[in-house]
């Protein structure tokens, strides 16, 4: 049995023409349906439906074989014992530092000074102010961060953007680009040496895809 570990929304429905490529369809639609481990047109091939920050948890203590996660996710895990053959390009987006309209930024980070910063990305932001030379107090959050500069909780917050509408219906601006972010395909390391033909097939099926899609 091979077991992939996906999240609701974005990143499952992305990578549902990556399976197909696969030859996996999946049997349910997880919107519809409560069952957490759904199958797919293959015996041999099943679904977990986890928490988009999870996926990289069960894939590393082996609950799933495979998964999908976004680089923001890998990087707040840390990554260790899982290896990530692939960028799948799919659910891009960017991490960005945002502040009200009419906040001097450049004040808030110039050397010496301190600025508190709102987010569900903890050590992305606190390496990115380190690596500029700027005193950070971090105030971690699991969602909305919009409202901590709203309600003077924070001066910034550090969160994904695509295309800024939730920042501008908030008279939030973006003033830093701090990375690029897309999904990958993570895969327990211990499964891939026992299942090695079957994993690999999956890679192999994906990799393919993402080369069409690019060159279409
Ligand atoms: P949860 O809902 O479990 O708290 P989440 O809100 O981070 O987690 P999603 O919104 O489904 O989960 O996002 C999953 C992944 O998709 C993120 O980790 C990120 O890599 C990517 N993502 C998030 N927001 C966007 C966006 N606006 N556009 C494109 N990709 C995004
Ligand atoms: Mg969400």
């Amino acid at each position: 049995m091979i077991t992939l570990a996906l999240s609701k929304g974005r990143i499952f429905d992305d990578s549902m023409p990556l399976l197909r490529a696969a030859g996996i369809e999946v049997l349910e639609d997880p919107e519809k349906s409560r069952k957490l481990i759904i199958g797919t047109s293959r015996a041999d091939v099943r679904v977990l439906l986890v928490r988009a920050s999870d996926v990289p948890t069960y894939v590393e203590y082996g609950g799933a074989d495979l998964g999908v996660a976004g680089r923001d996710v890998l990087i707040e895990h840390g990554g260790a014992g899982l290896y990530q053959p692939l960028d799948l390009r799919i659910a891009r987006c960017h991490m960005a530092v945002a502040v009200p309209e009419g906040f001097d930024y450049p004040a808030a980070v110039r050397q010496g000074s301190r600025i508190t910063v709102a987010t569900k990305y903890t050590s992305i932001a606190r390496q990115f102010f380190a690596d500029k030379g700027v005193h950070v107090d971090l105030i971690k959050l699991y969602g909305s961060m919009e409202l901590a500069p709203l309600t003077g909780m924070a001066h910034a917050i550090v969160d994904l953007v695509s295309t800024g509408k939730t920042l501008s219906a908030n008279k939030l601006v973006e003033v830093e680009h701090i990375m690029d972010i897309s999904s990958r395909l993570i895969v327990n390391q211990a499964a891939l040496k026992l299942k090695t033909a079957p994993i690999r097939r999956i890679i192999d099926a994906f990799a393919g895809a993402i080369d069409a899609s690019e060159k279409a």
